[in-house]
């Protein structure tokens, strides 16, 4: 089984950087400010107002699932593709936007909404294909104002990042989120990934070339990696001053491979008040400006096997801001690069 991760080191409250102190309050509002860059905080700074995104699944598949990069997927990733473990949609993307958007205006009471291409992989079609399926979501209602396309650093090329950055234009959202997962290949190797983190170098050198809004994936609680792994990719993300980050727990999903090794006895998912602690040490060591995507909450608490401490999200959204709070440290607080660039 796999070994317990040891909990960080305790902050040195001695060595507080000026981030810290200067950044606790907002201003502008005299109010406490969260202690990070939340996505949806971000959002109604970009747009002064809510913006919630619709799912939608053009139907591609995945080269780590059709065999051309590998079978079986992620050991993490169910044969939807999807933590939602929802099957491949029959329906056009027209008709499942249109399907879902006026329960979501009614529920987050907004009218501005980004179309979210979240299962397997979005960019693994000819570029036709892509233009057709992200041309039908803009035009799909008046209300979507965006594009968030989920993918694999290796599915991406000049043509098809050429397409998704001819999107972008004032006050509409394009952005691309890719898996890496963690910076240690032999971690990626770990899940069956089928992908290096020399790929994801590559299309975020090309990302950043189109100018592209970007999410970066991260998964904590990878087999055989350390607290200082973990770490590692932390710094390294702030040393590349990605845009966005989306924060996972590895998660076992039923009918899985990584559900039968829990099952089996050859993992273990990380204990709860350590997802806390490491965490706050990697959001600690993210650049100050990233914007964080999600710190917790991982697939529909139907099928989430272990651990099922993460089905409560928003008890520890809430354990992450007093840990924070206890800390007296904030995103950044213990980042290499925010004085160096
Ligand atoms: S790359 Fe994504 S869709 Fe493909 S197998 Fe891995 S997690 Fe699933």
């Amino acid at each position: 089984m796999t070994t317990a991760f040891p909990l960080s080191p305790q902050p040195n409250l001695a060595s507080k950087t000026a981030s810290q102190t200067l950044i606790k309050v907002d201003l502008v509002k005299g109010e406490l400010a969260p202690p990070y860059r939340s996505y949806n905080h971000w959002l109604q700074e970009q747009f002064g107002g809510r913006v919630a995104k619709i799912s939608v699944d053009p139907g591609f598949t995945c080269p780590n699932m059709d065999g051309t990069k590998g079978v079986g997927g992620c050991t993490f990733c169910d044969e939807t593709g999807s933590s939602s473990r929802v099957p491949i949609k029959t329906e056009s993307i027209t008709e499942q936007i249109l399907k879902t958007l006026p329960k979501m205006q009614d529920r987050f009471n907004t009218h501005r909404f980004i179309a979210y291409f979240q299962p397997r992989t979005n960019t693994y079609a000819p570029v036709a294909k892509l233009k057709a399926v992200y041309d039908e979501a803009l035009a799909a209602h008046p209300d979507i104002m965006g594009l968030a396309i989920s993918t694999r650093p290796d599915c991406v090329d000049e043509e098809k990042l050429a397409l998704i950055a001819s999107y972008q234009q004032p006050g509409r959202l394009v952005s691309i989120e890719y898996g890496l997962q963690s910076i240690h290949n032999r971690s990626l190797a770990a899940v069956n990934r089928c992908e290096t983190v020399e790929d994801f170098e590559t299309a975020y050198a090309l990302t950043q070339q189109y100018g592209i809004d970007h999410c970066i994936h991260v998964i904590l609680g990878l087999p055989g990696e350390s607290w200082e792994d973990m770490m590692a990719t932390a710094n390294q993300l702030a040393a590349w001053r990605v845009a966005g980050v989306k924060i996972h727990l590895l998660v076992a999903m039923n009918k899985t491979m990584l559900a039968k090794d829990f099952e089996a006895g050859r993992w273990a998912p990380m204990e709860r008040n350590t997802y806390i602690h490491t965490v706050c040490d990697f959001i600690e060591r993210l650049h100050p400006e990233c914007v964080i995507h999600r710190v917790a909450g991982n697939g529909h608490p139907l099928h989430v096997l272990a651990p099922r401490w993460m089905t409560e999200k928003f008890d520890v959204m809430s354990d992450i801001d007093a840990e924070f709070s206890r800390r007296g440290t904030r995103q950044g607080s213990h980042c290499n690069t925010f004085f160096t660039k």
